[in-house]
Protein backbone atom coordinates (compact mmCIF):
# COMPACT_ATOMS: atom_id res chain seq x y z
CA UNK A 1 0.00 0.00 0.00
CA UNK A 2 1.38 3.04 -0.86
CA UNK A 3 0.88 5.32 1.62
CA UNK A 4 -0.89 9.61 1.22
CA UNK A 5 2.62 10.87 2.81
CA UNK A 6 4.76 9.22 -0.57
CA UNK A 7 2.27 10.17 -2.92
CA UNK A 8 2.62 13.79 -1.98
CA UNK A 9 5.68 15.23 -3.75
CA UNK A 10 6.94 17.66 -1.47
CA UNK A 11 6.89 15.17 1.65
CA UNK A 12 9.07 12.63 -0.58
CA UNK A 13 12.81 14.36 -0.20
CA UNK A 14 12.87 14.79 3.14
CA UNK A 15 11.02 11.18 4.00
CA UNK A 16 13.68 9.30 1.46
CA UNK A 17 16.92 12.00 1.42
CA UNK A 18 17.93 11.91 -2.39
CA UNK A 19 21.05 10.76 -4.21
CA UNK A 20 23.84 13.50 -5.56
CA UNK A 21 26.80 13.51 -6.00
CA UNK A 22 28.52 15.24 -3.12
CA UNK A 23 30.41 17.73 -5.91
CA UNK A 24 26.67 18.55 -7.52
CA UNK A 25 27.33 22.35 -5.98
CA UNK A 26 30.72 22.99 -6.42
CA UNK A 27 30.82 24.95 -9.00
CA UNK A 28 26.78 26.13 -9.02
CA UNK A 29 27.06 29.71 -10.27
CA UNK A 30 25.24 32.29 -7.86
CA UNK A 31 25.16 32.80 -4.68
CA UNK A 32 23.11 31.00 -2.11
CA UNK A 33 23.01 29.95 1.33
CA UNK A 34 25.52 26.79 1.60
CA UNK A 35 25.54 25.49 5.19
CA UNK A 36 25.52 22.10 6.65
CA UNK A 37 27.41 22.95 9.69
CA UNK A 38 24.90 24.08 11.90
CA UNK A 39 24.05 22.36 15.20
CA UNK A 40 24.94 19.14 13.17
CA UNK A 41 25.35 17.41 9.40
CA UNK A 42 22.55 16.41 7.73
CA UNK A 43 24.74 14.70 4.95
CA UNK A 44 27.47 12.17 5.77
CA UNK A 45 31.08 13.31 4.88
CA UNK A 46 29.99 16.90 3.46
CA UNK A 47 32.61 19.29 4.04
CA UNK A 48 32.39 23.25 3.83
CA UNK A 49 33.74 23.13 0.46
CA UNK A 50 31.55 21.05 -1.38
CA UNK A 51 28.53 23.79 -0.96
CA UNK A 52 25.46 21.80 0.42
CA UNK A 53 22.22 24.01 0.37
CA UNK A 54 21.13 24.68 3.80
CA UNK A 55 17.62 22.96 2.49
CA UNK A 56 15.64 23.71 -0.98
CA UNK A 57 12.89 25.50 -1.30
CA UNK A 58 10.01 23.51 -2.87
CA UNK A 59 7.10 25.88 -3.66
CA UNK A 60 4.47 26.92 -1.76
CA UNK A 61 6.29 27.64 1.48
CA UNK A 62 7.80 24.20 1.91
CA UNK A 63 11.58 24.00 2.48
CA UNK A 64 13.05 20.32 3.45
CA UNK A 65 16.42 19.86 4.56
CA UNK A 66 18.97 18.33 1.67
CA UNK A 67 19.15 15.10 3.03
CA UNK A 68 22.35 13.02 1.25
CA UNK A 69 21.48 9.70 0.96
CA UNK A 70 23.30 7.37 -1.77
CA UNK A 71 20.81 4.60 -1.87
CA UNK A 72 17.11 6.83 -2.46
CA UNK A 73 15.63 6.64 -5.26
CA UNK A 74 15.23 10.16 -5.50
CA UNK A 75 18.35 11.96 -7.33
CA UNK A 76 18.99 15.75 -7.71
CA UNK A 77 19.91 16.70 -11.13
CA UNK A 78 21.91 19.96 -11.08
CA UNK A 79 23.48 21.81 -14.17
CA UNK A 80 23.51 25.27 -15.14
CA UNK A 81 22.37 26.67 -12.18
CA UNK A 82 18.70 24.70 -12.03
CA UNK A 83 18.06 22.29 -9.67
CA UNK A 84 15.46 19.21 -10.06
CA UNK A 85 14.36 16.28 -8.13
CA UNK A 86 13.77 13.29 -10.31
CA UNK A 87 11.93 9.55 -8.93
CA UNK A 88 13.27 6.61 -10.56
CA UNK A 89 14.76 9.20 -13.16
CA UNK A 90 11.20 11.36 -13.49
CA UNK A 91 11.13 14.96 -12.69
CA UNK A 92 9.07 15.30 -9.68
CA UNK A 93 6.74 18.73 -10.45
CA UNK A 94 8.35 21.11 -8.15
CA UNK A 95 9.85 24.49 -8.63
CA UNK A 96 12.76 23.61 -6.93
CA UNK A 97 14.80 26.93 -6.01
CA UNK A 98 17.95 27.26 -3.40
CA UNK A 99 17.62 29.31 -0.58
CA UNK A 100 19.06 32.81 0.04
CA UNK A 101 22.22 33.89 1.98
CA UNK A 102 21.43 35.31 4.99
CA UNK A 103 23.16 38.72 5.82
CA UNK A 104 25.16 37.55 8.37
CA UNK A 105 26.21 34.06 6.50
CA UNK A 106 30.53 34.06 5.39
CA UNK A 107 31.19 37.21 7.50
CA UNK A 108 33.67 37.78 9.99
CA UNK A 109 33.36 39.22 13.85
CA UNK A 110 36.09 41.47 14.91
CA UNK A 111 37.38 39.02 17.14
CA UNK A 112 38.04 37.26 13.88
CA UNK A 113 35.75 34.29 14.13
CA UNK A 114 33.49 33.53 11.05
CA UNK A 115 29.88 34.42 11.68
CA UNK A 116 28.77 30.69 10.15
CA UNK A 117 30.81 29.29 13.49
CA UNK A 118 29.72 31.78 15.98
CA UNK A 119 25.80 31.85 15.38
CA UNK A 120 25.34 28.21 15.06
CA UNK A 121 21.62 28.20 15.14
CA UNK A 122 21.38 29.34 11.29
CA UNK A 123 17.67 28.65 10.43
CA UNK A 124 17.11 30.78 7.25
CA UNK A 125 14.79 32.90 9.72
CA UNK A 126 15.96 31.94 13.04
CA UNK A 127 19.44 32.54 13.55
CA UNK A 128 20.94 32.36 17.22
CA UNK A 129 23.59 30.69 19.19
CA UNK A 130 24.74 27.34 20.79
CA UNK A 131 25.56 28.03 24.20
CA UNK A 132 27.51 25.24 26.35
CA UNK A 133 28.52 23.01 24.51
CA UNK A 134 29.96 21.03 27.13
CA UNK A 135 26.38 19.36 27.83
CA UNK A 136 26.72 17.64 31.39
CA UNK A 137 24.68 14.46 30.17
CA UNK A 138 28.20 14.08 27.85
CA UNK A 139 30.71 13.06 30.34
CA UNK A 140 28.31 12.41 33.69
CA UNK A 141 25.20 11.17 32.28
CA UNK A 142 23.48 9.91 28.85
CA UNK A 143 23.05 12.00 26.49
CA UNK A 144 19.63 12.56 24.85
CA UNK A 145 18.88 9.54 22.30
CA UNK A 146 18.24 11.71 19.38
CA UNK A 147 21.37 14.01 20.08
CA UNK A 148 24.45 13.93 17.51
CA UNK A 149 26.24 17.06 18.89
CA UNK A 150 28.85 15.06 20.71
CA UNK A 151 29.98 13.73 17.60
CA UNK A 152 28.93 16.50 15.72
CA UNK A 153 31.47 18.91 18.09
CA UNK A 154 34.40 17.24 17.93
CA UNK A 155 34.16 16.60 14.39
CA UNK A 156 32.49 18.65 11.72
CA UNK A 157 31.87 21.44 14.61
CA UNK A 158 34.92 21.35 16.21
CA UNK A 159 35.21 25.28 14.85
CA UNK A 160 32.17 26.53 16.05
CA UNK A 161 32.37 28.86 19.03
CA UNK A 162 32.14 27.78 22.69
CA UNK A 163 32.33 30.78 24.67
CA UNK A 164 30.58 33.88 23.46
CA UNK A 165 32.20 37.33 24.87
CA UNK A 166 29.13 39.88 24.86
CA UNK A 167 30.32 41.91 22.43
CA UNK A 168 30.75 39.83 19.88
CA UNK A 169 27.07 38.62 20.55
CA UNK A 170 25.94 42.20 19.84
CA UNK A 171 28.04 42.71 16.80
CA UNK A 172 26.12 38.87 15.40
CA UNK A 173 23.09 40.34 16.80
CA UNK A 174 22.74 43.98 14.25
CA UNK A 175 24.12 41.71 11.86
CA UNK A 176 20.99 39.30 11.62
CA UNK A 177 18.93 42.56 11.97
CA UNK A 178 19.86 43.16 8.18
CA UNK A 179 17.50 40.79 8.03
CA UNK A 180 14.03 40.52 9.40
CA UNK A 181 14.16 38.01 11.43
CA UNK A 182 11.56 36.67 13.20
CA UNK A 183 12.60 35.22 16.49
CA UNK A 184 16.08 34.28 17.87
CA UNK A 185 16.58 30.91 19.14
CA UNK A 186 19.22 30.09 21.85
CA UNK A 187 19.82 26.45 22.33
CA UNK A 188 22.89 25.27 24.91
CA UNK A 189 23.73 22.20 26.71
CA UNK A 190 22.98 21.08 29.93
CA UNK A 191 25.17 23.31 32.28
CA UNK A 192 26.12 21.34 35.44
CA UNK A 193 25.31 24.42 37.82
CA UNK A 194 21.62 25.22 36.79
CA UNK A 195 21.51 28.79 38.56
CA UNK A 196 25.02 29.49 36.83
CA UNK A 197 23.30 28.47 33.42
CA UNK A 198 20.40 30.37 33.99
CA UNK A 199 22.69 33.51 34.46
CA UNK A 200 25.01 32.88 31.57
CA UNK A 201 22.31 32.56 29.39
CA UNK A 202 20.18 35.91 30.93
CA UNK A 203 23.92 37.62 29.93
CA UNK A 204 23.42 36.73 26.56
CA UNK A 205 19.80 37.66 25.96
CA UNK A 206 20.86 41.19 27.46
CA UNK A 207 23.83 40.96 24.53
CA UNK A 208 21.14 39.73 22.12
CA UNK A 209 19.01 42.79 22.74
CA UNK A 210 21.41 45.35 22.97
CA UNK A 211 22.55 44.20 19.22
CA UNK A 212 18.97 43.93 18.01
CA UNK A 213 16.87 45.56 20.28
CA UNK A 214 14.39 45.46 23.26
CA UNK A 215 11.68 43.65 21.33
CA UNK A 216 13.45 41.30 19.40
CA UNK A 217 11.31 38.00 20.30
CA UNK A 218 14.05 35.20 21.93
CA UNK A 219 13.27 31.47 22.52
CA UNK A 220 15.35 29.57 24.33
CA UNK A 221 15.58 25.94 25.02
CA UNK A 222 17.36 23.91 27.89
CA UNK A 223 17.66 21.29 29.99
CA UNK A 224 17.41 20.64 33.86
CA UNK A 225 19.87 18.60 35.13
CA UNK A 226 17.62 15.87 35.58
CA UNK A 227 19.97 12.71 36.75
CA UNK A 228 22.68 12.85 39.09
CA UNK A 229 26.60 12.36 37.26
CA UNK A 230 27.95 8.99 37.34
CA UNK A 231 30.13 8.26 39.67
S1 LIG B 1 20.78 18.39 26.67
FE1 LIG B 1 21.12 19.01 24.54
S2 LIG B 1 23.33 18.82 24.18
FE2 LIG B 1 22.83 17.66 26.04
S3 LIG B 1 22.55 15.54 25.39
FE3 LIG B 1 20.52 16.53 25.39
S4 LIG B 1 20.22 17.35 23.31
FE4 LIG B 1 22.42 16.86 23.56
Amino acid sequence: MTSTLLQWPRSLPCAMGIAFSLDAFVDHPGEFYANQYVYGRTSKNALREHRLPQCLNLGDGVITALLRRPDSRLDLWVQDGKVAIRRDGRELPLDVTLPAMPPYFGRQLSNGMRTDDFIAVAGEVTPGFFLYPDCFYFPDGVPCSFCSLRHTRKTSGKEMADSFDIQSVKEAAAMWMEASPPIISLTTGTFPNGDAGALYIARIVEGIRAGSGPDIPIEAYAKPQLFPARG
